[in-house]
């Protein structure tokens, strides 16, 4: 099968890779119906994270075409979304809704689902089937499900969004305007868009943001507290990963309110009396994807919701390193890669 490997930093390759194979009796194999370049791709392709010929890609929608013997809930030819972290779903932090913390998760990026084919280990715990099959036109936003708008999701719940709540969202990425669209339908009253960029503040707008603010730093911070009465806001999604993004989204929380990190933390170091004085909840960590996938699924399905929107660019798998490049430069929020 044909799949994207990153030989070094900036050397995306689209190689031939063995067909993946049923190893554990738990596993599928599934055909991808897309799949796409994720933000924390760009991490390793920018040597930020280590790259030495790694296969690349952890988000997947497909077919399934083989099941191990132990699989009894997923079935050859159903359409099935999952997460970037296999999840067995039955252990108790499984069940207290912690599947990418599962004590038997697995790494779908060691996979790597930019590819043709992928292995799914502990399929009945990790793959969640739609209704049917899919309309064409629903693929992009149940690839979206898979990463991204579930991550948005579990930042406003962990930042506790709900009715009456004003929702600051920190990173203009695919996850932060999907965090804007999950305020949204979670009821919150006011939510404000961080961005300096006018097509995502348009998307941010669409997905149901009240207010844009493109100041950052603290000078964002002075004009969420502006915007709020000085309180600062009640909920604030996290979805950069830096130490200028956190500190933004600590700042500008009032007291007793909730932030929700999800960007993956580089390099960032919280000052402890800060922190302290703060009075802010912090919550976050690898989205646990899988907790939310049925609403997810249900929601994109009965189109209440487009998380789709946030592709802005399609290319061809085998023009992945344009892909790259493109997210890189800022080209493109996220890039839909067909096969
Ligand atoms: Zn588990």
């Amino acid at each position: 099968m044909r799949g994207v490997i990153l030989a070094s930093p900036r050397d995306v390759q689209i190689v031939d890779r063995p067909d993946p194979v049923i190893v554990e009796p738990t596993d599928a194999i599934i055909r991808l119906a897309a799949s796409c370049v994720c933000g924390s791709d760009l991490w390793p392709y920018r040597g930020d994270d280590p790259a030495d010929q790694i296969p690349m890609g952890h988000e997947y929608v497909g077919t399934v075409t083989a099941i191990g013997d132990a699989v009894t809930t997923i079935g050859v030819g159903d359409f099935v979304v999952g997460s970037f972290f296999a999840s067995d779903n039955t252990c108790e932090i499984c069940q207290a809704g912690y599947q990418s913390r599962c004590v038997h998760a697995q790494i779908m990026g060691e996979i790597g689902t930019q590819a043709e084919y992928a292995r799914i280990p502990l399929a009945d715990g990790t793959l969640v089937a739609t209704p049917g099959q899919p309309d064409p036109d629903l693929i992009p936003s149940l690839l979206a499900a898979s990463d991204v708008l579930g991550t948005g999701w579990f930042a406003a719940v962990a930042a506790e969004v709900g009715p009456g709540k004003t929702v600051a969202v920190v990173g203009d990425g695919a996850v932060g305007l999907l965090g804007v669209l999950a305020a949204k339908q979670l009821g919150a009253e006011r939510i404000i868009a961080m961005s300096r960029h006018a097509d995502r503040q348009a998307l941010a707008r669409e997905f149901g943001a009240t207010d844009i603010v493109e100041e950052r730093g603290d000078a964002g911070v002075a004009k969420i507290k502006d915007l709020t009465g000085g309180l600062g806001a009640h909920s604030l999604i996290e979805a950069v990963g830096t130490q200028e993004s956190m500190m933004q989204a600590i700042r500008s929380t009032r007291p007793g309110g909730h932030v929700g990190y999800v960007g993956v933390s580089h390099d960032v170091d919280l000052p402890g009396l800060e922190l302290f004085f703060s009075g802010v909840h912090l919550h976050g960590g690898p989205a646990p994807v899988r907790r939310f996938l049925p609403e997810l699924i249900d929601l994109i399905w009965n189109r209440t919701i487009d998380p789709g929107r946030v592709f802005d660019l399609t290319l061809p798998l085998e023009q992945a390193a344009a892909a790259y490049r493109a997210m890189d430069e800022r080209r493109a929020t996220k890039v839909l890669l067909t096969l």
